[in-house]
């Protein structure tokens, strides 16, 4: 007979997703795609950063980005959460393409799962870019300069060592 034992609830991880998009209304996008992580099951006091507007990393022969950062508690296992965020992505229309960092509709990165440190073939957490961009950085600190990014340092120490040169803070946000 099947195992009816269920899996152990997990406790509630406070939880940094990066949200980028430069193909469409960008900053409705954007909004759109917020209220669609508040409305997962098991998301729970969300905030967001302002949105930036910054330069593309990678092509240069593609619009510019809007990024921004949200914060928020869940209970979901991190490869869950991952795809359920990717889930969000096609809804959003984002087509992959073989090109690194190409345009696209919805890009969602988990930045920061809790305090964890996580290495498998679909997921690295933090995630493996985060000290190097200025994107992810500057709104991190926006939400909480005290956060330590396990591994990599403190947020507000991170950030003054990646200049703002390229991404420029809007007013509009959610
Ligand atoms: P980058 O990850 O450098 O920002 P990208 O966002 O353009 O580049 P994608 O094509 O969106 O890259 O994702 C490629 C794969 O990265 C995903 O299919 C996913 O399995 C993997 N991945 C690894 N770590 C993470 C993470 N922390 N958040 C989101 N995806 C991740
Ligand atoms: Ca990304
Ligand atoms: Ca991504």
């Amino acid at each position: 007979m099947a195992s009816q034992v269920a899996p152990a609830q997990l406790e509630p991880q406070r939880v940094f997703v990066a949200l980028g998009c430069n193909l469409g209304d960008r900053v409705k996008s954007l909004q759109k795609a917020v209220l669609a992580i508040e409305n997962l099951v098991d998301t729970q006091a969300l905030r967001v950063s302002s949105f930036y507007e910054t330069d593309p990393m990678g092509p240069s022969d593609q619009p510019d980005y809007i990024n921004a950062v949200c914060e928020f508690y869940t209970a979901c296992e991190a490869h869950n959460l991952l795809d359920k965020l990717q889930q969000i992505e096609a809804e959003f229309g984002r087509v992959r393409t073989n090109q690194q960092w190409s345009a696209r509709t919805l890009d969602l990165d988990i930045a920061l799962y809790g305090q964890h440190q996580i290495k498998t073939p679909r997921l690295t957490v933090p995630h493996a870019g985060i000290a190097d961009r200025s994107f992810v950085l500057w709104p991190l600190a926006e939400l909480d300069a005290n956060l330590v990014i396990p591994g990599k340092g403190i947020v507000s120490e991170l950030a003054p060592k990646c200049p703002q040169y390229g991404i420029r803070r809007l007013q509009s946000t959610v």
